[in-house]
């Protein structure tokens, strides 16, 4: 297939998600083409010879490689500044890949305890069993990545900003201790989204998304990418990622390819009304406490100015009255809707002490500031005017 003319300067973000990593079948289609196949034929024995000995271009197998995951995978490449990438079915089978595919019995992962609560139980839990030892740390402290890092220490691994508090820890600090011993740092990305940071340029090594969220942005497929250097993919992912299958589907690499399209606009649209609706939380006297990237009294300020280049999508913040009053404020919104997800063109509320973090020990949520009071919004695309009244509808009932 040919690939897309490539222009002699760099795209820019928002002209790179509508045209990077474009291929066009012998049709010329403007739009992605949608390759539901599992494999290709080969004209004759000898091709097919050439092409498993890796001497002849081509793709082989669905499970290794299709087309249409490749354009997203060469278009998220050229977002994230990566030389290479690999799609997978969800977000947290691109976590999971990142992190095995480079681990064996006997070494170390040091991760920041604010995790995602998947990605802590493949750190402590499967990558354990494998003898794998783990250590959970405050991400924030730099001092404790110091102390903490042993010379096994293979790999370490990171949310930022994390859920659901929206904390950021300081990425180029992390990645110089890291490489002290040789370990590569794996950061996952989800919340800050492609557009407002970029782990590699910070010197992480391997950035991990779940594309479920923003990069979808519309409600409809589950998706996750792994991208790295060319090196990294080729000697620690590329084989273990043939024979484990965690890739993603070529119709989902499809919607996924659409979502990217409008990423920066979204993007763009759910921060700018997400910093108005944070504005408002922080005027009510119902609120003790607004966590919000954006914002000059987040506890991270000086870290979000030098490596972020937006606020985010997402707001948390506590409730005066605990539970009763999260679960009122919740209850009374009309627009804004219940659900766990995230990112997502329609607004939604999560109350995480009860639901996504429901699961860890009283004190442990305490420990990351998960209050009962506490509520996590990801502004979506409605009109502001409408999420402000909504919110201060369920204000005045909180
Ligand atoms: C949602 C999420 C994941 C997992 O992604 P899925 O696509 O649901 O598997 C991992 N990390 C973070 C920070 C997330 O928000």
């Amino acid at each position: 297939m040919p690939q897309e003319t490539t222009t002699k300067r760099p795209l820019r973000p928002a002209t790179a998600m509508v045209h990077g990593g474009t291929t066009r079948s012998g049709f010329g289609e403007t739009s992605e083409a949608l390759f539901l196949t599992q494999g290709f034929v080969y004209d004759s024995a000898e091709a097919a010879e050439a092409r498993f000995k890796g001497e002849e271009p081509g793709f082989i197998y669905s499970r290794y490689a299709n087309p249409t995951t490749r354009m997203f995978e060469e278009r998220m490449m050229a977002l994230e500044g990566a030389g290479d990438a690999r799609a997978t079915a969800s977000g947290m089978a691109a976590v999971a890949t990142a992190l095995q595919c480079q681990v064996q019995a006997g070494d170390h992962i040091l991760a920041s305890r604010a995790l995602f609560g998947s990605c802590r139980y493949v750190i402590e839990t499967v990558l354990g069993r494998a003898g794998v030892a783990s250590t959970f740390i405050d991400g924030r402290d730099l001092d404790a990545w110091r102390s903490n890092i042993r010379p096994n220490t293979r790999a370490c691994f990171l949310e930022s900003p994390t859920n659901p508090t929206l904390e950021v820890i300081d990425i180029a600090a992390v990645a110089e201790i890291a490489h002290s011993v040789g370990a590569t740092l794996v950061v996952d990305n989800v919340f800050a989204t492609p557009m407002f940071q970029k782990p590699l340029a910070l010197g992480a090594d391997v950035v991990v998304y779940s594309a479920t969220k923003h990069i979808d942005g519309q409600g409809r497929c589950l998706g996750g990418i792994v991208l790295s250097s060319q090196e990294w993919i080729a000697e620690n992912l590329h084989d273990f990622f043939r024979h484990t299958g965690p890739s993603l589907s070529p119709f989902n690499a499809w919607v996924l390819l659409k979502g990217l399209e409008t990423l920066p606009l979204r993007v763009a649209q759910q921060t700018a009304s997400a910093a108005r609706i944070a504005e408002c939380l922080a005027a009510s006297p119902a609120v003790s406490r607004v966590y919000y990237p954006g914002r000059e009294d987040h506890p991270d300020a000086a870290v979000i100015k030098k490596q972020m280049t937006g606020g985010s999508s997402l707001i948390a913040f506590e409730l005066k009255g605990g539970k009763a009053s999260a679960f009122r404020f919740s209850d009374a919104l009309e627009i804004v809707k219940i659900s766990n997800n995230l990112g997502d063109a329609k607004s939604l509320i999560t109350h995480p002490a009860t639901t996504t973090h429901k699961n860890l020990k009283p004190e442990v949520r305490a420990d990351l500031g998960i209050g009962d009071g506490l509520l996590r919004l990801s502004v979506g695309l409605e009109d502001v005017q409408d999420l402000l009244e909504d919110v201060e509808a369920a204000l005045a009932a909180a």
